[in-house]
């Protein structure tokens, strides 16, 4: 049986005060989930840390020295929401080389995911929401500017809108931002994807089901895109602190079953992070971000 390849790295789950708002616990606890299913029985594969230079290809040189640093403004380090400690860098540095190792495994196998990533708040020169380095928007940078893809889709299905993705890849007009998201969710001020699709509060599975339906397909076939990369965020779950639409579990899981066909069926290769979520319940959290991994396994048997 052929599995479905997944990065992963202790250095994911970073030390935080004591009762921090962030669930920074669920990524120790998926991977834990991952392997419980069986998902990873052949491990996973470990990225190093990502260097100065890889993350400037997306972010101001200034601001990533201030982040290796540990010394970026405080005014930055409050719009991150995480203190920009020594383990908070490490786990930035490590997600963003997960994300790119991931997305050349993808090209490799098909199908890949990472069980961190999806840092879609990052821009340019700061960083915003929880998130330090836009890894998705360095991977795809990394592997446009090495010539292992000319087109590549970001399909951002987290339930905020992803502006960071939007200002580092502002000037690729080859890299393609696709963001479908509640409209009245954080970023009040949204730099605008080149396509944005804005939820009404509390949609459910199946109108939510119909806006993608609508979309994707026709992305795909317009741009034929060398790698997707999917942020499966499953902060669009009716249960979500953050969130304002009302998906089921099923939903979600219907949801990355036709991201996954979508693309597969087009033999394009995909890769998954897994963007947000927010619960106090680790268990629930970590078990719902498990389901894309589910979803790609299941496909993956069928390749
Ligand atoms: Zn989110």
């Amino acid at each position: 049986m052929k599995q479905v390849p997944i990065v992963s790295h202790p250095a994911y789950e970073a030390v935080l005060p004591d009762g921090h708002r962030f669930p920074m616990r669920k990524y120790g606890r998926l991977a834990e989930v991952v392997a419980e299913k069986g998902l990873a029985s052949n491990g996973f594969a470990r990225p190093g840390e990502a260097s100065s230079e890889l993350i400037a290809l997306a972010h101001d040189r200034a601001y990533v020295d201030q982040v290796f640093a540990c010394s970026v403004p405080h005014e930055i380090e409050r719009r991150i929401g995480l203190p920009v400690s020594e383990s908070v860098v490490r786990r930035a540095r490590t997600s963003a080389a997960g994300t790119l190792l991931v997305a050349r495994l993808a090209l490799q196998h098909g199908l890949a995911g990472s069980t961190a990533g999806g840092s879609h708040h990052g821009q340019r020169e700061t960083g915003a929401g929880f998130c330090v380095f836009n890894d998705v928007a360095i991977a795809a940078k990394a592997l446009r500017a090495e010539g292992a893809i000319q087109h590549a889709l970001i399909v951002d299905l987290d339930v905020h809108q992803g502006d960071g993705t939007a200002d580092c890849l502002r000037d690729e007009p080859d890299l393609f931002t696709f963001s479908m998201h509640a409209e009245k969710n954080y970023p009040v001020r949204k730099i605008p994807s080149d396509l944005d699709i804005g939820l009404p509060d509390s949609m459910e599975d199946d109108a939510y089901l119909e806006a993608l339906r609508a979309h994707l397909p026709r992305l795909l076939d317009a741009i034929k895109p060398d790698l997707v990369f999917f942020n499966a965020g499953v902060d669009p779950h009716r249960d979500d602190k953050l969130g304002r639409l009302c998906l089921s579990d099923e939903g979600l899981r219907q949801r990355d079953d036709y991201v996954i066909e979508q693309a597969r069926s087009r033999q394009i290769p995909l890769v998954a992070v897994i963007g947000g979520g927010y619960s106090a319940d680790i268990e629930a959290l970590a078990r719902r971000h498990a389901i894309v991994f589910e979803a790609m396994a299941a496909w993956g048997e069928k390749e």
